[in-house]
């Protein structure tokens, strides 16, 4: 049996990650994404929120995915894919901007433990140019993300923005 972790901070998931969820679901027998804590960071969404909306848009798919889970993380994600039983790392590979950074990391892997590979799959072409930044603008400025994120995430994100119903803290650095 083999186990892949897909590690990011999916703040929020768009349908270039779910894309990447769907297509490793395929080719592992087990599938973690792994949603990284990063105290260097401050995201939009809380560590929990991140978590959940990344569940709710896996059970919403229009393909049913089966064999992922999706779990929390603090820490150096080669830790972390030793501990749940990985011997594979996910990454996803846009155009030519996430190559180096990419290739550095798995490289400093590799280092790490020898025993973890980093398979990287590329972007599929409609998905080339989204990213979670992007879509937090938009979505600030009102525009139309429909395209870019799973439903729930649009809903989750025009709420925030909108001032709606849902108000979303600003996840504090501790
Ligand atoms: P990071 O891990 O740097 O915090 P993200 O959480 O945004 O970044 O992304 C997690 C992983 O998904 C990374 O491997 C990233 O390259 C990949 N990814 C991001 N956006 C897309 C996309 N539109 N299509 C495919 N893969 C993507």
């Amino acid at each position: 049996m083999v186990t892949a972790v897909y590690p990011g901070s999916f703040d929020p998931m768009t349908r270039g990650h779910l894309d990447i969820v769907t297509r490793a679901s395929h080719l592992f027998d087990q599938l973690v994404v792994a949603v990284v804590r990063n105290p260097n960071k401050a995201p939009l969404l809380t560590l929990q929120q991140r978590v959940q909306l990344i569940q709710t848009c896996i059970q919403q798919s229009e393909r049913p995915i089966t064999n992922v889970t999706v779990q929390p993380f603090e820490g150096l994600t080669i830790d972390f894919a030793a501990a749940a039983g990985a011997e594979v790392i996910v990454r996803g590979l846009r155009a030519v901007s996430d190559f180096e950074f990419e290739f550095k990391m798995s490289q400093m892997n590799k280092t790490l433990n020898p025993c973890v590979e980093t398979l990287f799959m590329m972007a599929s072409l409609e998905h080339q140019f989204l990213s979670s930044s992007v879509v937090k603008e938009v979505a600030r400025y009102g525009g139309d993300i429909s395209k870019a994120v799973p439903p729930a995430v649009e809903t989750l994100l025009k709420e925030h923005y909108q001032g709606g119903l849902c108000t979303l803290p600003v996840a504090s650095v501790p």
